[in-house]
């Protein structure tokens, strides 16, 4: 599968990088150690990847992006390494100790770094595949809008941030991929209650019908899927969770027991106009006994397009503190959709 961003090969090393999930970000007995000091900036430019193993640590490679930001004016010359940006490690994994990074196995997201360093950096720093500017604002449909006309991106420069996540379940691990710009930051930490709590509901209720009418980039569903449910419906109405959760099911096809996944969007329908409101079909997804379906739309308008009596429902919504408005949503859909509802 050809990544839709860059048209290059950013999907196709997933179940290499599963399996080497482990020791992928691990030094060598021959690496260096380098740990900056943030508040300050950085004491050295470039330095030579590890010969034995071509790694390079992290803090090297934040000090390059440094080094370029300053030379192209993003940066003063005094300005300290916190400054430069956000390493988002690809594949996130959760680390348990400061990682050493082969090529093309970071975006860097930064609030300082405009067009010319970015191209800079992704051209000479081969660590990171992509380079994108944070503009401040969580990527995706204002969480206050319930009509759902504003959203907030960010802005790709340089390279592709098309980037992986892997989750560590009780099953097999999840893997999603997702485009960074349009995607709020998101990190395994090894221990994810969302996921046990997905589990957990999954193994008490034994759903036939499993929806996830909030599904981001799919990572709830694809950990429900591990546990043979006939129907799973996953739906966002933000175009970029849709679309990638559809590709996500390809990605652990193998996993889930999927045979096929027939998408019936594409990239750029999504780029057009980012945010439905009435229900679309992004893609059907077969197994021997499941189907999964992926919608892009509003959930309230989810149940025009619902077949089957849903047993379980996952609503994962930002702002879950807002018990009033959560109560509110739970109780909308008791209503409207029935089964048991759980929040993640
Ligand atoms: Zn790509
Ligand atoms: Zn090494």
């Amino acid at each position: 599968m050809r990544c839709p961003v860059c048209g290059g090969s950013c999907l196709e090393s997933a179940a290499e990088m599963i399996q080497q999930r482990e020791e992928l970000f691990l030094s060598c007995p021959a690496c260096r150690d380098t740990i900056l000091d943030k508040r300050s900036p950085p004491s050295f430019r470039r330095k030579m990847p590890c010969a034995a193993c071509g790694k390079r640590p992290l803090d090297e490679i934040i000090a390059d992006c440094w080094t370029i930001m300053a030379e192209e004016g993003d940066l003063s010359f005094t300005a300290p390494v916190m400054a430069t940006g956000i390493p988002l490690i690809h594949p996130g994994v959760a680390l348990t100790a400061p990682p050493h990074l082969g090529n093309t196995s970071m975006v860097f997201l930064s609030r300082s770094v405009r067009h010319e360093a970015a191209e800079r950096i992704v051209a000479e720093v081969p660590e990171i595949k992509g380079v994108v500017h944070d503009n401040g604002l969580v990527p995706g449909i204002a969480e206050k809008d319930e009509t759902l006309q504003t959203y907030h991106t960010n802005t790709r420069c340089a390279g592709c941030d098309v980037r992986a996540n892997i989750f560590e379940t009780m099953e097999a691990p999840v893997t999603v991929f997702m485009q960074q710009s349009y995607a709020h930051i998101e990190y395994p930490r090894g221990f994810d209650p969302k996921l046990i709590a997905t589990a957990t509901n999954v193994i008490r209720h034994q759903p036939e019908v499993f929806v996830d009418p909030t599904c981001g980039v799919g990572t709830l569903s694809i950990t429900a899927g591990k546990y043979h449910i006939p129907r799973i419906i996953m739906n966002d109405a933000w175009g970029y969770a849709a679309y990638w959760a559809a590709i996500n099911l390809e990605i652990n096809r193998d996993a889930l027991g999927l045979d096929h996944v027939k998408m019936h969007i594409a990239y750029p329908d999504v780029q057009k106009a980012p945010v439905r409101t009435e229900p679309l079909k992004v893609a059907d997804a077969f197994g021997d006994d499941t189907h999964y379906e992926v919608w892009w739309g509003d959930m309230n308008r989810l149940g025009t397009v619902l077949t089957d009596k849903v047993c379980l429902t996952a609503i994962d919504l930002f702002n879950k503190e807002n018990r009033h408005r959560m109560a509110g949503i739970v109780h909308q859909w008791k209503n409207g959709i029935g089964g048991e509802v759980f929040i993640p």
